[in-house]
Protein backbone atom coordinates (compact mmCIF):
# COMPACT_ATOMS: atom_id res chain seq x y z
CA UNK A 1 0.00 0.00 0.00
CA UNK A 2 1.57 3.55 -0.98
CA UNK A 3 1.96 6.42 1.78
CA UNK A 4 -0.62 8.15 0.46
CA UNK A 5 -3.61 5.84 0.25
CA UNK A 6 -2.19 5.08 3.89
CA UNK A 7 -2.12 8.92 5.05
CA UNK A 8 -5.93 8.76 3.75
CA UNK A 9 -6.65 5.88 5.78
CA UNK A 10 -5.05 7.40 8.88
CA UNK A 11 -7.63 10.71 8.09
CA UNK A 12 -10.41 8.68 7.84
CA UNK A 13 -10.10 6.50 10.90
CA UNK A 14 -9.44 9.78 12.89
CA UNK A 15 -12.82 11.54 11.36
CA UNK A 16 -14.65 7.91 11.78
CA UNK A 17 -14.12 7.69 15.52
CA UNK A 18 -14.48 11.48 15.84
CA UNK A 19 -18.51 10.74 14.49
CA UNK A 20 -18.53 7.40 16.33
CA UNK A 21 -17.66 9.23 19.57
CA UNK A 22 -19.77 12.39 18.86
CA UNK A 23 -22.75 10.31 17.92
CA UNK A 24 -22.58 8.69 21.02
CA UNK A 25 -22.75 11.45 23.23
CA UNK A 26 -25.56 13.22 21.49
CA UNK A 27 -27.51 9.95 21.58
CA UNK A 28 -26.80 10.05 25.15
CA UNK A 29 -27.36 13.33 26.26
CA UNK A 30 -31.11 12.96 24.95
CA UNK A 31 -31.44 10.09 27.58
CA UNK A 32 -30.82 13.22 30.46
CA UNK A 33 -34.21 13.85 31.05
CA UNK A 34 -35.43 10.46 30.80
CA UNK A 35 -37.59 9.59 33.66
CA UNK A 36 -35.51 8.55 36.83
CA UNK A 37 -36.33 4.56 37.13
CA UNK A 38 -38.31 3.80 40.28
CA UNK A 39 -35.62 1.80 42.37
CA UNK A 40 -33.56 5.11 42.07
CA UNK A 41 -35.97 7.59 43.02
CA UNK A 42 -34.30 8.18 46.36
CA UNK A 43 -30.67 8.86 45.03
CA UNK A 44 -31.23 12.72 44.27
CA UNK A 45 -33.91 15.11 45.50
CA UNK A 46 -35.40 17.79 42.99
CA UNK A 47 -32.56 20.22 43.70
CA UNK A 48 -29.68 17.96 43.34
CA UNK A 49 -30.90 16.24 40.63
CA UNK A 50 -31.38 19.53 38.82
CA UNK A 51 -28.03 20.30 39.59
CA UNK A 52 -26.81 16.36 38.26
CA UNK A 53 -28.52 17.42 35.42
CA UNK A 54 -26.62 20.73 34.65
CA UNK A 55 -23.70 19.18 35.44
CA UNK A 56 -24.05 16.33 32.56
CA UNK A 57 -24.85 19.20 30.38
CA UNK A 58 -22.31 21.26 31.18
CA UNK A 59 -19.73 18.43 30.73
CA UNK A 60 -21.40 17.26 27.61
CA UNK A 61 -20.75 20.74 25.56
CA UNK A 62 -17.42 20.99 27.33
CA UNK A 63 -15.96 17.84 25.81
CA UNK A 64 -17.70 18.08 22.33
CA UNK A 65 -15.72 21.67 22.30
CA UNK A 66 -12.21 19.60 23.49
CA UNK A 67 -12.61 16.25 21.13
CA UNK A 68 -13.50 18.73 17.80
CA UNK A 69 -10.38 21.50 19.11
CA UNK A 70 -8.18 18.07 19.29
CA UNK A 71 -9.57 16.56 16.39
CA UNK A 72 -8.59 19.95 14.09
CA UNK A 73 -5.30 20.12 15.76
CA UNK A 74 -4.34 16.41 15.29
CA UNK A 75 -5.61 17.08 11.35
CA UNK A 76 -3.42 20.18 11.01
CA UNK A 77 -0.30 18.65 12.27
CA UNK A 78 -0.86 15.63 9.43
CA UNK A 79 -1.58 17.43 6.55
CA UNK A 80 0.92 20.77 7.72
CA UNK A 81 3.48 18.13 8.11
CA UNK A 82 3.93 18.57 11.50
CA UNK A 83 5.78 15.38 12.56
CA UNK A 84 8.65 16.06 9.10
CA UNK A 85 9.22 19.21 11.51
CA UNK A 86 9.64 18.27 14.55
CA UNK A 87 11.69 14.86 13.25
CA UNK A 88 13.90 16.99 10.97
CA UNK A 89 14.28 19.22 14.42
CA UNK A 90 15.45 15.92 16.29
CA UNK A 91 17.96 14.66 14.22
CA UNK A 92 19.86 17.73 14.24
CA UNK A 93 19.97 16.69 17.85
CA UNK A 94 22.01 13.77 17.32
CA UNK A 95 22.45 10.90 14.95
CA UNK A 96 21.70 7.91 17.58
CA UNK A 97 18.32 6.70 16.65
CA UNK A 98 17.43 6.47 20.36
CA UNK A 99 18.24 10.51 21.30
CA UNK A 100 16.29 11.21 18.35
CA UNK A 101 13.12 9.01 19.43
CA UNK A 102 13.19 10.50 22.85
CA UNK A 103 13.81 14.21 21.73
CA UNK A 104 10.76 13.34 18.83
CA UNK A 105 8.45 11.84 21.85
CA UNK A 106 9.19 14.34 24.38
CA UNK A 107 8.23 17.28 22.22
CA UNK A 108 5.69 16.10 21.32
CA UNK A 109 3.93 14.99 24.50
CA UNK A 110 5.21 18.48 25.82
CA UNK A 111 3.89 20.42 22.99
CA UNK A 112 0.32 18.68 23.15
CA UNK A 113 0.11 18.79 27.20
CA UNK A 114 0.84 22.45 26.92
CA UNK A 115 -1.75 23.06 24.54
CA UNK A 116 -4.06 21.05 26.35
CA UNK A 117 -3.45 22.08 29.55
CA UNK A 118 -6.06 25.04 29.58
CA UNK A 119 -8.63 22.48 28.85
CA UNK A 120 -7.46 20.61 31.97
CA UNK A 121 -7.55 23.72 33.90
CA UNK A 122 -10.67 24.48 32.72
CA UNK A 123 -12.12 21.58 34.02
CA UNK A 124 -10.75 21.15 37.18
CA UNK A 125 -11.18 25.13 38.38
CA UNK A 126 -13.81 26.21 36.56
CA UNK A 127 -16.46 23.54 36.10
CA UNK A 128 -15.48 21.26 38.71
CA UNK A 129 -15.22 24.03 41.28
CA UNK A 130 -18.69 25.22 39.77
CA UNK A 131 -20.31 21.78 41.13
CA UNK A 132 -18.44 21.97 44.45
CA UNK A 133 -16.22 19.00 43.73
CA UNK A 134 -12.50 20.42 43.48
CA UNK A 135 -10.11 20.87 46.48
CA UNK A 136 -6.99 20.81 44.37
CA UNK A 137 -5.48 24.01 45.15
CA UNK A 138 -3.92 25.56 41.98
CA UNK A 139 -0.18 24.49 43.20
CA UNK A 140 -1.28 20.80 43.66
CA UNK A 141 -2.62 21.29 39.85
CA UNK A 142 0.69 22.44 38.70
CA UNK A 143 3.34 20.45 40.61
CA UNK A 144 0.81 17.25 39.81
CA UNK A 145 1.86 18.13 36.09
CA UNK A 146 5.52 18.62 36.82
CA UNK A 147 5.56 15.21 38.80
CA UNK A 148 4.12 13.49 35.78
CA UNK A 149 6.50 14.85 33.45
CA UNK A 150 9.28 13.34 34.98
CA UNK A 151 7.67 10.48 35.96
CA UNK A 152 6.84 10.18 32.11
CA UNK A 153 10.37 11.13 31.21
CA UNK A 154 12.03 8.36 33.40
CA UNK A 155 9.60 5.49 33.12
CA UNK A 156 8.42 6.49 29.43
CA UNK A 157 11.66 7.26 28.79
CA UNK A 158 13.32 4.33 29.41
CA UNK A 159 11.08 2.39 27.98
CA UNK A 160 11.17 3.81 24.65
CA UNK A 161 14.80 3.64 24.95
CA UNK A 162 15.21 -0.11 25.78
CA UNK A 163 12.64 -1.14 22.97
CA UNK A 164 14.40 0.74 20.44
CA UNK A 165 17.96 -0.38 21.40
CA UNK A 166 15.96 -4.37 21.01
CA UNK A 167 15.15 -3.27 17.53
CA UNK A 168 18.33 -2.07 16.53
CA UNK A 169 20.07 -5.33 18.14
CA UNK A 170 17.53 -7.82 17.12
CA UNK A 171 15.16 -6.06 14.25
CA UNK A 172 11.97 -7.42 13.80
CA UNK A 173 12.22 -10.03 16.53
CA UNK A 174 12.31 -7.16 18.83
CA UNK A 175 8.89 -7.47 19.92
CA UNK A 176 9.75 -11.09 22.34
CA UNK A 177 12.09 -8.75 23.83
CA UNK A 178 9.99 -5.96 24.42
CA UNK A 179 7.37 -8.15 25.26
CA UNK A 180 8.85 -9.61 28.06
CA UNK A 181 10.25 -6.01 29.35
CA UNK A 182 6.94 -4.44 29.65
CA UNK A 183 5.69 -7.56 30.94
CA UNK A 184 7.76 -8.10 34.28
CA UNK A 185 7.43 -3.78 34.16
CA UNK A 186 3.45 -4.42 34.32
CA UNK A 187 3.96 -6.76 36.69
CA UNK A 188 6.04 -5.29 39.17
CA UNK A 189 4.00 -2.15 39.16
CA UNK A 190 0.75 -3.86 39.75
CA UNK A 191 3.18 -5.00 42.80
CA UNK A 192 4.59 -2.02 43.90
CA UNK A 193 2.20 0.98 42.19
CA UNK A 194 0.50 1.79 45.58
CA UNK A 195 4.04 1.87 47.42
CA UNK A 196 5.94 3.91 45.21
CA UNK A 197 4.22 5.94 42.88
CA UNK A 198 0.83 6.59 44.96
CA UNK A 199 3.52 8.39 47.83
CA UNK A 200 4.34 10.95 45.41
CA UNK A 201 0.98 12.60 44.24
CA UNK A 202 -0.52 11.72 47.83
CA UNK A 203 -0.08 11.10 51.69
CA UNK A 204 -1.15 7.21 52.96
CA UNK A 205 -1.37 5.78 55.91
CA UNK A 206 -2.60 2.43 57.45
CA UNK A 207 -6.14 2.39 58.92
CA UNK A 208 -6.19 3.49 62.38
CA UNK A 209 -7.73 1.28 65.69
CA UNK A 210 -11.06 1.19 65.87
CA UNK A 211 -14.68 -0.08 65.28
CA UNK A 212 -14.17 0.21 61.51
CA UNK A 213 -10.94 -1.84 61.42
CA UNK A 214 -12.60 -4.38 63.93
CA UNK A 215 -15.24 -4.85 61.21
CA UNK A 216 -13.40 -4.84 58.40
CA UNK A 217 -11.11 -7.27 60.04
CA UNK A 218 -14.37 -9.65 60.91
CA UNK A 219 -15.66 -9.79 57.69
CA UNK A 220 -12.10 -10.45 56.07
CA UNK A 221 -11.68 -13.68 58.52
CA UNK A 222 -14.99 -14.25 57.92
CA UNK A 223 -14.85 -15.04 54.27
CA UNK A 224 -10.41 -16.25 54.43
CA UNK A 225 -8.97 -13.29 53.00
CA UNK A 226 -5.95 -12.53 54.81
CA UNK A 227 -5.75 -8.91 54.62
CA UNK A 228 -2.66 -6.79 56.51
CA UNK A 229 -2.70 -4.12 54.29
CA UNK A 230 -5.54 -1.15 54.48
CA UNK A 231 -4.69 2.36 53.88
CA UNK A 232 -6.32 5.61 53.95
CA UNK A 233 -5.33 7.99 51.22
CA UNK A 234 -6.29 11.62 51.33
CA UNK A 235 -8.39 11.71 48.24
CA UNK A 236 -9.68 15.06 49.63
CA UNK A 237 -6.85 17.10 48.47
CA UNK A 238 -7.78 17.32 44.82
CA UNK A 239 -11.48 15.85 45.16
CA UNK A 240 -14.66 15.34 47.06
CA UNK A 241 -15.69 12.35 44.77
CA UNK A 242 -15.09 9.39 47.14
CA UNK A 243 -13.06 5.87 45.79
CA UNK A 244 -11.85 2.70 46.56
CA UNK A 245 -9.58 0.59 45.27
CA UNK A 246 -7.77 -3.43 45.26
CA UNK A 247 -4.06 -3.89 44.20
CA UNK A 248 -1.14 -6.34 44.00
CA UNK A 249 -1.85 -10.05 45.19
CA UNK A 250 -0.07 -11.95 47.55
CA UNK A 251 1.67 -10.54 49.85
CA UNK A 252 1.59 -6.82 48.63
CA UNK A 253 -1.85 -7.00 48.39
CA UNK A 254 -3.46 -4.01 49.58
CA UNK A 255 -6.93 -2.34 50.25
CA UNK A 256 -7.29 1.79 49.64
CA UNK A 257 -9.92 3.82 50.97
CA UNK A 258 -10.10 7.27 49.69
CA UNK A 259 -10.64 9.43 53.23
CA UNK A 260 -13.59 10.85 51.13
CA UNK A 261 -15.19 7.43 51.41
CA UNK A 262 -14.82 6.87 55.25
CA UNK A 263 -16.45 10.24 55.63
CA UNK A 264 -19.38 10.32 53.18
CA UNK A 265 -20.79 6.20 54.42
CA UNK A 266 -21.14 4.63 57.30
CA UNK A 267 -19.45 1.57 58.33
CA UNK A 268 -21.19 -1.04 56.97
CA UNK A 269 -21.07 0.82 53.63
CA UNK A 270 -17.76 0.89 53.86
CA UNK A 271 -17.61 -2.68 54.85
CA UNK A 272 -19.83 -3.90 51.83
CA UNK A 273 -17.85 -1.89 49.48
CA UNK A 274 -14.40 -3.39 50.76
CA UNK A 275 -16.85 -6.85 50.34
CA UNK A 276 -17.08 -6.12 46.59
CA UNK A 277 -13.11 -5.58 46.36
CA UNK A 278 -12.78 -8.55 47.76
CA UNK A 279 -14.98 -10.68 45.49
CA UNK A 280 -12.89 -9.05 42.68
CA UNK A 281 -10.04 -10.93 44.04
CA UNK A 282 -12.15 -13.85 45.27
CA UNK A 283 -13.04 -14.52 42.14
CA UNK A 284 -9.69 -13.88 40.06
CA UNK A 285 -10.40 -11.20 38.53
CA UNK A 286 -7.14 -9.15 38.93
CA UNK A 287 -5.42 -11.89 38.26
CA UNK A 288 -7.82 -12.47 34.77
CA UNK A 289 -6.96 -8.96 34.49
CA UNK A 290 -3.04 -8.54 34.91
CA UNK A 291 -2.61 -11.70 32.57
CA UNK A 292 -4.76 -10.51 29.59
CA UNK A 293 -3.38 -7.08 29.60
CA UNK A 294 0.07 -8.91 29.32
CA UNK A 295 -1.22 -11.00 25.93
CA UNK A 296 -2.89 -8.01 24.49
CA UNK A 297 0.42 -6.08 25.05
CA UNK A 298 2.04 -9.10 23.32
CA UNK A 299 -0.49 -9.41 20.36
CA UNK A 300 -0.43 -5.55 19.49
CA UNK A 301 3.82 -5.98 19.79
CA UNK A 302 3.93 -8.68 17.26
CA UNK A 303 1.28 -6.73 14.85
CA UNK A 304 3.65 -3.61 15.25
CA UNK A 305 6.95 -5.83 14.31
CA UNK A 306 4.63 -6.66 11.10
CA UNK A 307 4.84 -3.02 10.22
CA UNK A 308 7.60 -1.57 11.85
CA UNK A 309 9.85 -2.03 8.59
CA UNK A 310 7.63 -0.98 6.14
CA UNK A 311 8.88 2.91 5.36
CA UNK A 312 5.11 4.00 4.23
CA UNK A 313 3.88 3.48 7.63
CA UNK A 314 6.39 6.53 8.72
CA UNK A 315 5.79 8.50 5.44
CA UNK A 316 2.53 8.38 5.83
CA UNK A 317 2.55 10.59 9.00
CA UNK A 318 4.13 12.93 6.56
CA UNK A 319 8.00 12.32 7.14
CA UNK A 320 10.39 12.01 4.85
CA UNK A 321 13.28 9.60 6.42
CA UNK A 322 11.14 6.46 7.41
CA UNK A 323 12.51 5.19 11.37
CA UNK A 324 11.18 3.57 14.11
CA UNK A 325 9.68 6.24 16.10
CA UNK A 326 7.63 8.00 12.93
CA UNK A 327 6.12 4.06 12.03
CA UNK A 328 5.43 4.05 15.76
CA UNK A 329 2.67 7.14 15.58
CA UNK A 330 1.75 5.97 12.43
CA UNK A 331 0.39 2.27 13.63
CA UNK A 332 -0.62 3.72 16.78
CA UNK A 333 -3.22 5.33 14.71
CA UNK A 334 -3.77 2.36 12.10
CA UNK A 335 -4.24 0.50 15.63
CA UNK A 336 -6.69 2.09 17.22
CA UNK A 337 -9.93 0.51 15.54
CA UNK A 338 -8.27 -2.59 16.72
CA UNK A 339 -8.02 -1.21 20.20
CA UNK A 340 -11.29 0.03 20.13
CA UNK A 341 -12.86 -3.25 19.45
CA UNK A 342 -10.64 -5.34 22.22
CA UNK A 343 -11.58 -2.06 24.78
CA UNK A 344 -14.96 -3.10 24.20
CA UNK A 345 -14.38 -6.46 24.72
CA UNK A 346 -12.48 -5.79 27.93
CA UNK A 347 -15.82 -3.35 29.09
CA UNK A 348 -17.87 -6.11 28.47
CA UNK A 349 -15.54 -8.55 30.54
CA UNK A 350 -15.41 -5.76 33.23
CA UNK A 351 -19.53 -5.36 33.63
CA UNK A 352 -19.76 -9.44 34.15
CA UNK A 353 -17.13 -8.92 36.87
CA UNK A 354 -18.56 -6.09 38.46
CA UNK A 355 -22.05 -8.13 39.05
CA UNK A 356 -19.87 -11.26 40.33
CA UNK A 357 -17.85 -8.77 42.70
CA UNK A 358 -21.41 -7.50 43.45
CA UNK A 359 -22.77 -10.99 44.42
CA UNK A 360 -20.01 -11.91 46.33
CA UNK A 361 -20.63 -9.01 48.70
CA UNK A 362 -24.85 -9.93 48.91
CA UNK A 363 -23.51 -13.78 49.44
CA UNK A 364 -20.77 -12.77 52.22
CA UNK A 365 -21.86 -9.97 53.46
CA UNK A 366 -25.31 -8.04 52.73
CA UNK A 367 -26.99 -6.49 49.80
CA UNK A 368 -28.96 -3.30 51.48
CA UNK A 369 -25.50 -1.43 52.65
CA UNK A 370 -24.12 -2.30 49.26
CA UNK A 371 -27.20 -0.52 47.32
CA UNK A 372 -26.95 2.69 49.91
CA UNK A 373 -22.82 2.78 49.45
CA UNK A 374 -23.41 3.13 45.34
CA UNK A 375 -26.34 5.46 45.54
CA UNK A 376 -24.25 7.18 48.29
CA UNK A 377 -21.54 7.40 45.62
CA UNK A 378 -23.46 8.07 42.51
CA UNK A 379 -25.06 11.01 44.04
CA UNK A 380 -21.92 12.90 45.36
CA UNK A 381 -20.17 12.27 42.07
CA UNK A 382 -23.65 13.34 40.23
CA UNK A 383 -23.85 10.69 38.45
CA UNK A 384 -25.68 9.78 35.43
CA UNK A 385 -28.55 7.67 36.65
CA UNK A 386 -30.33 7.30 32.97
CA UNK A 387 -27.38 6.27 30.60
CA UNK A 388 -28.08 5.08 26.93
CA UNK A 389 -27.45 1.33 26.07
CA UNK A 390 -25.21 2.30 23.56
CA UNK A 391 -23.25 4.11 25.55
CA UNK A 392 -23.35 2.15 28.32
CA UNK A 393 -22.22 -0.85 25.75
CA UNK A 394 -18.76 1.33 24.36
CA UNK A 395 -17.94 2.96 27.32
CA UNK A 396 -19.18 1.61 30.67
CA UNK A 397 -16.65 -0.46 32.80
CA UNK A 398 -19.19 -0.44 35.22
CA UNK A 399 -23.07 -1.62 34.53
CA UNK A 400 -25.01 1.31 35.48
CA UNK A 401 -26.51 1.81 38.78
CA UNK A 402 -30.01 0.27 38.35
CA UNK A 403 -28.46 -2.52 37.06
CA UNK A 404 -26.79 -2.72 39.96
CA UNK A 405 -28.74 -2.11 42.15
CA UNK A 406 -31.63 -4.60 40.69
CA UNK A 407 -28.61 -7.51 40.72
CA UNK A 408 -28.55 -6.66 44.05
CA UNK A 409 -31.98 -6.53 44.99
CA UNK A 410 -32.72 -9.84 42.81
ZN1 LIG B 1 -15.75 -3.46 41.16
Amino acid sequence: MTQTSLFYIIIAILVIEFIIETTLDHLNSKRYNDPIPNDLQDVFDAEEYQKSQEYKKTNYKFGLLTSTFSLLLTLGFLSLGGFEWIDTWARSVSDNPIIIALVFFAIIMIGSDLITTPFGYYKTFVIEERFGFNKTSKTTFFTDKLKGYLMMAIIGGGLTALIIWFFEWAGTNFWVYAWAVVAIFTLFMNLFYSRLIVPLFNKQKSLEEGSLKTKIEGYAQKVGFEIRNIFVIDGSKRSTKANAYFSGFGKEKRVTLYDTLINDLDEDEIVAVLAHEVGHYKRHHIVFNLISSILLTGFTLFLLSLFINSPEVSMAIGVSQPSFHAALIGFGILYSPISEVTGLIMNYLSRKFEYQADDFAKNTFAAKPLITSLKKLSKNSLSNLTPHPAYVFMHFSHPPLIARVKNLKA
